[in-house]
C-alpha cells in the first residue's frame, strides 16, 4: 500500500474561481487541439496512477475493494474521456436544421457553444468518477472547470487535486477541497452551469443557491430504485444479479438495487436463493478484500439503526454472515441483511439505504407492484427481472425512472451511449458520452437569412397581399 498524506488545501475559492473567469474573458474556451490533448493526457494520468488511487479509496473508506475502485472509479472515467476524445470534433459540429416554406431559402443551424466556467460538486461514494466523469463532458465541451469534491474521502480529493494540477493550467481546471462551508460557498458562486451529485436534501440547498445568480444546474441525486422479479423469471438469476448491485461498494451506489418486489408465493424461495448467492460471491466478509467496508461510522451508525428500526416494526431479519464470522464494528463492515415483512412506516421503506440492506415486499399482481413503485418519487433506476415482453413492457409504460436495466443491474450506467441522470426527486439533466457534452454547451440558434429573400412580403404596411397571404396561412 502507498502511503498518501492529504494534499494541502492552499488555494482559496475565489482566487481559483476569479482566475477561471479571467482566463474565459480573456481567452475564451480551451481549442480544440487542447481539449483532445488534455482528455488523453488526464485518460492516461489516472491509468498510470490507478493503484494510488486505488490506495487512497481505501484508506479514506477503511477497506474498499481494490477491484472495485479499478472497475467503478477508474475504468468508466477513463473510458468517458478516450469515448469524448474520439467523438468531441463530431459532437461539436453545428447542425443544419429544416426550415419552414414560408422562410425559405433562409437557412438554419444549431451551433454548440461551450458555456464559460462551470462548477462540479461530488459525493464520496465514488470519489473518482463522480467528480471525473461530468468532466470529461466539460472538457469536451470546452468550458474552464472547479471541482469540489467530497470532505469525507480526503486522501482521495487530495489525490484528484495533485493529479489535476499536473494535467491542467490551473486556468482550465481545478480541484478546490473542503468541507461544508466551502461547499455551500462554491454553490453561491455565479458559475454558468453548476453540476451536482449527491443526496437530493443537499440537491435543494444546491439549487437554492444557484437560483439566486439563475445558474442552470444539473442535478444527479438518490432515491430508492426498486427491482421487480416477474414470477416467469429464474430466482437463482435474479438473486445473484440483485446481489450483485446490492453488493458492490456495499450497497453504497446511488444506483444499487434499494428493494426488491418478489411475487408472493416466491419470497421464501427468493431468500433463500439471495442467500445462496451471498455466500457463493463472498464466502467470508470479515478479510475478504472484495467486501467493501461502510465509508464513515456516521453511515455505519445509520445503517445499524435502520435494521433496529425495521425489527422493532416487527420485520424479520435475515443476516447473511456465510462464515458465521464477528465483524468488529470498528472495521466498519456490515453483514448483508434481507428484511422481509416490514411496514411502510419503517426507516427502510422510507429512505434511501445506502448500504447493504435489502427489504423483500411480495405482490400478487403485476399491478400491486408497479402501484408500489408509482406511489413513491420516481426513482433513479428500476430494474426488471422477466423474459416475458408484455410484463416488461407494462412495467416499463406505467412507471418512470432515470434509467433501466432488463435481466441485470448497474449496467446501464456505464454505457456511454446511454444518458445517465434522474427524473423528479432523482434529479434532473442527464450526463455522460455525447449527454455531458450536450450538457455542457449551449446550443444555439443561428437563423441565417437569404442574400435574396421574401422577407419584405410580411412587413407594413399590410394590405391585401398580407389577407391574402394570412388565409393561406390560417387555412
Ligand atoms: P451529500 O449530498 O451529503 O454531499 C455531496 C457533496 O455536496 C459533497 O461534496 C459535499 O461537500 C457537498 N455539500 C454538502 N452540503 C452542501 C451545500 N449546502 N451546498 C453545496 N454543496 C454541499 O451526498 P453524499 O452523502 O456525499 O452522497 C450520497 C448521496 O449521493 C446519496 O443520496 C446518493 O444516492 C447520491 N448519489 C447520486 C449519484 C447519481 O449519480 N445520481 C451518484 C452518487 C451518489
Amino acid at each position: 500500500m502507498h502511503d498518501i498524506v492529504p494534499f494541502p488545501t492552499g488555494r482559496r475559492l475565489q482566487d481559483a474561481f476569479d482566475g477561471q473567469t479571467r482566463a474565459w474573458a480573456e481567452r475564451g474556451p480551451l481549442s480544440v487541439e487542447r481539449r483532445g490533448e488534455a482528455l488523453e493526457a488526464l485518460a492516461a494520468a489516472l491509468v498510470r496512477r490507478a493503484d494510488e488511487f486505488a490506495c487512497a479509496v481505501a484508506q479514506d473508506f477503511g477497506h474498499r475493494s481494490v477491484h472495485e475502485t479499478k472497475l467503478a472509479d477508474l475504468y468508466p472515467v477513463v473510458a468517458g474521456l478516450r469515448h469524448a476524445r474520439k467523438h468531441f470534433r463530431r459532437w461539436m459540429k453545428p447542425r443544419r436544421r429544416p426550415i419552414q416554406m414560408m422562410f425559405r431559402p433562409a437557412s438554419a443551424r444549431i451551433e454548440y457553444q461551450p458555456l464559460g466556467v462551470v462548477g462540479i460538486i461530488s459525493p464520496w461514494n465514488y470519489p473518482v468518477q463522480l467528480a471525473l466523469a461530468p468532466l470529461a463532458g466539460a472538457l469536451a465541451a470546452g468550458n474552464r472547470i472547479l471541482i469540489k469534491p467530497s470532505e469525507l474521502t480526503p486522501r482521495t480529493s487530495a489525490l484528484l487535486a495533485q493529479v489535476i494540477g499536473e494535467v491542467f493550467d490551473e486556468s482550465e481546471a481545478a480541484v478546490v477541497q473542503g468541507g461544508p462551508d466551502v461547499a455551500q460557498a462554491f454553490a453561491r458562486l455565479p458559475f454558468n452551469h453548476l453540476f451536482f451529485t449527491g443526496s437530493t436534501a443537499v440537491g435543494r440547498e444546491v439549487m437554492k443557491a444557484a437560483a439566486e445568480n439563475l445558474v442552470p444546474v444539473t442535478l444527479e441525486l438518490g432515491g430508492k430504485s426498486p427491482a421487480i422479479i416477474a414470477p416467469d423469471y429464474p430466482l437463482e438469476r435474479a438473486a445473484e444479479r440483485i446481489a450483485v448491485g446490492k453488493l458492490f461498494n456495499a450497497g453504497q451506489t446511488c444506483i444499487a438495487p434499494d428493494y426488491v418486489l418478489v411475487p408472493r408465493r416466491r419470497e421464501a424461495a427468493f431468500v433463500s436463493a439471495f442467500r445462496d448467492a451471498v455466500a457463493r460471491l463472498y464466502p467470508n466478509l470479515a478479510a475478504n478484500p472484495d467486501y467493501t467496508a461502510i465509508a464513515s461510522e456516521r453511515h455505519a451508525e445509520r445503517l445499524r439503526r435502520l435494521i433496529d428500526d425495521a425489527s422493532a416494526r416487527g420485520a424479520t431479519l435475515h443476516e447473511i454472515n456465510p462464515a458465521g464470522e464477528s465483524l468488529d464494528p470498528a472495521g466498519r463492515k456490515i453483514a448483508p441483511v434481507l428484511l422481509t415483512g416490514v411496514p411502510e412506516e419503517a426507516s427502510a421503506m422510507q429512505e434511501e439505504i445506502f448500504g447493504p440492506v435489502l427489504p423483500v415486499v411480495s405482490y400478487d399482481r403485476v399491478e400491486e407492484a408497479i402501484r408500489f413503485v408509482k406511489n413513491r418519487p420516481h426513482p433513479l433506476a428500476l430494474y426488471v427481472f422477466s423474459h416475458d415482453r408484455g410484463f416488461v413492457n407494462q412495467v416499463l409504460g406505467q412507471t418512470s425512472s432515470g434509467g433501466v436495466a432488463i435481466n441485470e443491474t448497474l449496467l446501464h450506467c456505464v454505457q456511454e451511449e446511454l444518458p445517465f441522470g434522474g427524473v423528479g426527486h432523482s434529479g434532473m439533466g442527464a450526463y455522460h458520452g455525447e449527454a455531458g457534452f450536450r450538457t455542457f454547451s449551449h446550443a444555439r440558434s443561428v437563423f441565417h437569412q437569404a442574400r435574396i429573400n421574401g422577407a419584405g412580403m410580411t412587413s407594413p404596411p399590410y394590405g391585401s397581399r398580407m389577407e391574402r397571404m394570412l388565409s393561406f396561412l390560417l387555412r
